[in-house]
């Protein structure tokens, strides 16, 4: 056996071969301006969609908690980390989801991976769209229950699959995005709800990027949502939301809330004082909506149903050479590569928010076009 150094230079040269070693940046964030050394750009890389983590009224409600509760929730919420911030964060979070009862986690990855094998097992079936989030298939794979993919967005191909095979298994999950993470689209959520019931399975969904940004939409078919506090809401955790007694089971049973430190109290703050901004200035969600469509008009690509828009060109190093040549315009748009996204569809992810100008939108325009990045 090699020495673990060792092991990790063949590793890495071999993802360096494959264009695929990635590595860590310091980036300083003012607004959707980022400094990378002496390098100012205007940032279409953020998930910061409604501008939030930068509000005046969501600092100041973290430096408020920071002194009152201090740093640190100092253990697990369920030994002395619940402190009375998370009742009303709770709360605020059913009520915006249309739900009965919501449960906070450490990150939206935590909530997925300790919701899914709370839920279902060995001899259970999971049936997941092709292009769900990398937490959504880890918590299933944690789970232990057997795990199917359908092809994207493609209601037809899942219940083919609960034609097929839903008899052979005790309890059944279905697991979508609601706006998919590196293509932005929106999942089909009215036939899947209705293919969750009539099958006998449950349907989970993960609204890490609609929520603020999309409308509320019907949320009537949908079992449990799951979302997190660091995109739109502009600080940091994660939730679900749903009936009262799942979020009670969850509680009890998921492993990454049982086991895992509450989140800082300044956390919660900043998140319960964004939430009631995004209550209160819905706007803020159409202005980024707006931006991704002025920008899929001008290209002429299909309109942008969330904030998120691909642009995909195929080989790693075209995805690189084309997020180099915009970064030499003082733009970021990061290149998206395999194994995040499927081989051959490596992109540039570009991520509009309410905190763009509409010169930012018109600057990244024209970069493309004189890059010949598009027509
Ligand atoms: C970002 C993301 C998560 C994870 O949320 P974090 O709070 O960043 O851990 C889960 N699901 C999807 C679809 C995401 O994009």
């Amino acid at each position: 056996m090699p020495s673990l150094a060792e092991y990790c230079r063949t590793e890495l040269a071999a993802l360096e071969a494959a264009h695929r070693r990635r590595s860590l940046t310091e980036s300083m964030r003012d607004g959707v301006s980022v400094t990378q050394g002496v390098q100012r750009y205007i940032s279409f890389a953020c998930n910061d969609y409604l501008g939030l983590s930068q509000h005046p009224a969501v600092i100041a409600a973290a430096q408020e908690a920071l002194a009152a509760y201090g740093a640190g929730a100092g253990a697990s919420r369920l030994v002395t980390g619940d402190h009375p911030l998370y009742a009303p964060l709770e709360a605020k979070l059913a009520a915006m989801k249309g739900q009965e009862a919501a449960l906070v986690f450490g990150s939206g990855y935590l909530a997925n991976i300790g919701t899914i094998p709370a839920l279902v097992g060995k001899g259970d079936l999971i049936l997941a769209d092709k292009l769900v989030h990398a937490c959504l298939l880890d918590g299933a794979q944690l789970s232990g229950a057997t795990l199917k993919r359908f092809r994207h967005n493609d209601a037809s191909h899942a219940q083919a699959l609960l034609q097929e095979h839903r008899a052979g298994y005790e309890r059944t999950l279905i697991l979508v995005d609601h706006v998919y993470s590196m293509d932005g689209d929106v999942a089909p959520l009215a036939e899947l709800s209705a293919l969750a019931k009539s099958h006998d399975a449950w349907l989970m969904v993960d609204d890490a990027h609609g929520f603020g940004v999309l409308r509320n939409r019907d949320t009537s078919g949908v079992d449990l949502w799951m979302g997190t506090l660091s995109k739109s809401v502009g600080a940091y955790g994660g939730y679900v939301a749903g009936a009262r007694e799942i979020i009670d089971c969850l509680t009890s049973a998921a492993r990454s809330l049982v086991f895992s430190t509450g989140l800082p109290p300044a956390n919660c703050a900043a998140a319960l004082a964004a939430l009631g901004i995004i209550e209160a200035e819905p706007q803020r969600g159409e202005r980024a909506l707006a931006l991704a469509r002025r920008f899929t008009d001008a290209l002429g690509l299909p309109p942008a149903q969330s904030a998120i828009v691909p642009l995909i060109l195929g080989e790693e190093r075209a995805a690189l050479a084309a997020s180099d040549a915009l970064r030499a315009q003082g733009i970021l748009a990061v290149a998206i590569r395999p194994p995040t996204v499927p081989p051959g569809t490596a992109r540039l992810r570009l991520a509009f928010s309410a905190a763009h100008e509409d010169a930012h939108v018109e600057r990244l325009i024209r970069a493309l076009k004189t890059e010949r990045l598009a027509a």
